[in-house]
């Protein structure tokens, strides 16, 4: 079997760093040199996916191909190396814990005490493993969710320390720090970084390169400092300054040649040449953007950006590519009542409605959504959001008072929207939705096939509640236009509506397929109409 190479990720200092980004812009560099690259996300957790967990707590679930509910990082591996993550790629502890305390329960052990180390470590290497036995890839990056020094992330930098020793000539480990900017006395501190190295020796893992986050450039000096007390080369020593945007981040990188020095630390003799021509000019394209668009996004969970995330990067690898500079507006469902609604959402050039569960801020939404339908302006709902436009259309046009989607209300008169049959009889909350990549059927004459120019299209799904087909003709009759539906299941997948300059709904999730080079056909389309 080929051998993968292995660059591990780890984060010191403060949360939020990103690591992330760090992680995609390798890979992106990696795979723009013709390396098959991955990345795996381990999160330090004990929810055995982020699935069941609030928006608010971590932002977005993302979901991939194969259905697995994952960490919003793995958004941002697909947007960078614009190939599909499956559910490999994401691992928690509390999926590591489930699968050890099954095998224990199945006699596995053979009487064994079952330990932290070395079973829980032995399941976390195994998880990593996975990826180059299963998929073959050349270089697998893997990062480490947390911050090093949190009890919780102890046992995944134990599993670091076995693997490096394991596969010496296969690992590189980057740490990922903080260098505070000190006002009072103008100076970058490199302290909180020496503390957080010193964390990871304790563990008995030595970074080979140590990426600082800075508001201002290093001196000389200061990167002398680190490489001195961290025991880190001159070279492994690379700042990353912030940047315009998160598609910036890969050619900074570059600059200062972290992709080189990792090769270096990896054992490559030498290094393929770098093709990023297409990225380059994307970038050019999205920093000179000229036309400014305003676009409304409203959900319940707006106060956290993170919630939405995979939606905001999908419109802004649409309007990059279409160069038409991009604002949102985030507008609280919660805040929109019948008096402020033209308020809420002057200067906006089109709407989305987010996806979302539950029935907090579900009335703002429908009376967005009538407003958005009688004045014409430029319309994407997603998942709950095209519920939405159909709940509301019932109401307003087929003169439906009180339908609604059971969801919300068990008891309504008209349940337009209605739980799938398939979901009636689930008790478990996690994992048990419709998840995944489903085919659905375009009828020709309409926006959804002149976006795609495919009859058949395959689109992430994430929900439990669907259109209910008892009332499919009185839509029909009343202008509401189906155009995409899932033969297998017999289940609306898209709504229109006539007599509206661009009004779609969809039932499955676009944002989970669009990146920075493959922007995807539905967001170009609903941008292009502004
Ligand atoms: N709550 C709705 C459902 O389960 C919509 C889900 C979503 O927006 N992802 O069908």
């Amino acid at each position: 079997m080929r051998r993968s190479k292995f660059i591990f990720v780890t984060g010191g200092v403060t949360s939020s760093l990103g690591k992330g980004i760090v992680a995609s812009s390798l890979g992106n560099l990696f795979q723009s040199r013709g390396y098959n690259t991955t990345i795996l996300k381990l999160d330090p957790y004990l929810n055995v996916d982020p699935g069941t967990l609030n928006p608010y707590e971590h932002g977005e679930c993302y979901v991939t191909e194969d259905g697995a509910e994952t960490d919003l990082d793995l958004g941002h591996y697909e947007r960078f190396l614009n190939i599909p993550t499956s559910q490999l790629n994401n691992v928690t502890t509390g999926s590591i814990y489930q699968t050890v305390i099954r095998r224990e329960r199945r006699g596995d052990f053979l009487g064994k005490t079952v330990q932290i180390i070395p079973h829980i470590t032995d399941e976390i290497k195994n998880r990593i493993l996975l990826l180059e036995s299963k998929k073959k890839f050349q270089i697998i990056i893997v990062e480490i969710g947390g911050t090093v020094g949190d009890i919780e992330s102890l046992p995944y930098i134990e599993a670091l320390r076995q693997f490096k020793f394991e596969r010496k000539n296969d690992v590189a480990v980057i740490h990922l720090t903080l260098l505070p900017f000190l006002s009072s006395t103008g100076e970058v501190k490199t302290k909180p970084t020496q503390h957080s190295v010193k964390t990871m020796l304790q563990s008995g893992v030595q970074p080979d390169i140590i990426v600082c986050r800075t508001e201002k450039k290093i001196s000389k000096n200061v990167k002398n400092k680190i490489a001195l007390f961290c025991n880190i080369e001159y070279d492994a020593v690379i700042e990353s300054v912030n940047a315009e945007t998160i598609y910036e981040v890969p050619l900074l990188m570059l600059e200062q040649n972290l992709d080189t020095v990792v090769a270096k630390k990896l054992g490559f003799k030498k290094i393929n040449k770098i093709n990023n021509i297409v990225w380059k000019r994307r970038l050019n394209r999205l920093k000179k953007s000229s036309k400014e668009i305003t676009i409304g996004i409203i959900g319940k969970y707006v106060e956290l950006k993170d919630s939405y995330k995979s939606i905001y990067e999908s419109l802004i690898h649409a309007s990059a590519s279409l160069a038409k500079g991009l604002s949102i507006k985030w507008i609280h469902s919660e805040t929109i009542n019948k008096k402020n609604i033209s308020n809420q959402l002057i200067g906006c050039n089109g709407v989305i409605i987010a996806p979302g569960f539950g029935g907090r801020g579900i009335e703002g939404k429908i009376i967005a959504v009538k407003y958005i339908r009688e004045n014409k302006i430029p319309f994407l709902g997603i998942c709950l959001g095209m519920q939405v436009a159909v709940i509301e259309f019932f109401r307003n046009v087929c003169k439906k008072k009180g339908a609604h989607s059971t969801e919300m209300n068990p008891n309504t008169s008209y349940p337009v929207i209605d739980l799938m049959k398939n979901q009636i009889n689930i008790a478990n909350k996690g994992g048990t939705m419709r998840l995944g990549s489903y085919q659905c059927k375009l009828k020709k004459d309409s926006i959804v096939f002149s976006a795609y120019k495919h009859t058949y299209i395959k689109e992430r799904h994430r929900h439990r509640y669907e259109l209910n087909n008892k009332y499919k003709s009185d839509l029909v009759l009343n202008g509401m236009d189906i155009t995409g539906y899932n033969e297998d299941l017999n289940l609306v997948e898209i709504i229109e509506l006539k007599n509206h300059p661009w009004f779609v709904g969809v039932q499955f999730h676009p944002e989970y397929q669009s990146s920075f080079i493959t922007p995807h056909p539905l967001f170009v389309s609903f941008v292009r109409a502004l």
